[in-house]
């Protein structure tokens, strides 16, 4: 789970949005081509307002140094772009933000809860980086079925249960719930 504010999910959700938009998507498709490799990396561009590009950048002497290429970079864009750009302005101010904040660990070990099923890290599925979503999901799936298949089974529903559950409940924690 992330602890993430509501408004910096709403922030990232914003800029996420702006990428769907047609021109910046264009723009983000040829950027790292038309900066080059080096450039791309200390850039994000956010959004177009008003024929003007805002680009982050990862620190203040990157914004000043892009600043004074930036009639150079305008003419390169300009050429690939469907609607040409009057100006190009860089600024720190968006780079934390438009960067994916890794997800903060979870306070609490979920080892001490009754529903604790093992190191799920010692399936197969964790060591390879799935590909995509789907794959990750059905991986995923997979690893669960797995894991419930060889757990003992609720004297109540006779459905798969965490030992946890059993040793602390006598039932899964479902027949538990309904009998509280
Ligand atoms: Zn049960």
């Amino acid at each position: 789970m992330s602890f993430q504010s509501i408004p910096e999910i709403l922030d990232i959700l914003q800029i996420e949005a702006l990428y769907q938009q047609q021109p910046l998507k264009r723009l983000l498709d040829c950027w790292q081509e038309v900066v080059g490799k080096v450039v791309a990396t200390h850039t994000q561009p956010v959004s177009i307002e008003r024929d003007v590009l805002w680009v982050a950048t990862s620190s203040a002497a990157w914004a000043q140094n892009l600043t004074f290429e930036r009639q150079r970079l305008l003419k390169k864009l300009n050429k690939v772009l469907p609607t040409p750009l009057v100006d190009i302005r860089f600024s720190t101010a968006h780079w934390q933000r438009t960067k994916k904040k890794p997800y903060r660990q979870q306070s609490i070990s979920s080892r001490e809860h009754p529903s604790y099923l093992g190191n799920m890290s010692n399936h197969t599925f964790v060591k390879s980086f799935p590909k995509n979503p789907d794959t990750a999901f059905a991986n995923w799936a997979k690893a669960i079925k797995a894991q419930f298949s060889s757990l003992p089974l609720c004297p109540n529903c006779q459905s798969p249960t965490p030992k946890g559950e059993l040793e602390r409940w006598q039932v899964c924690s479902i027949c538990a719930a309904k009998s509280f």
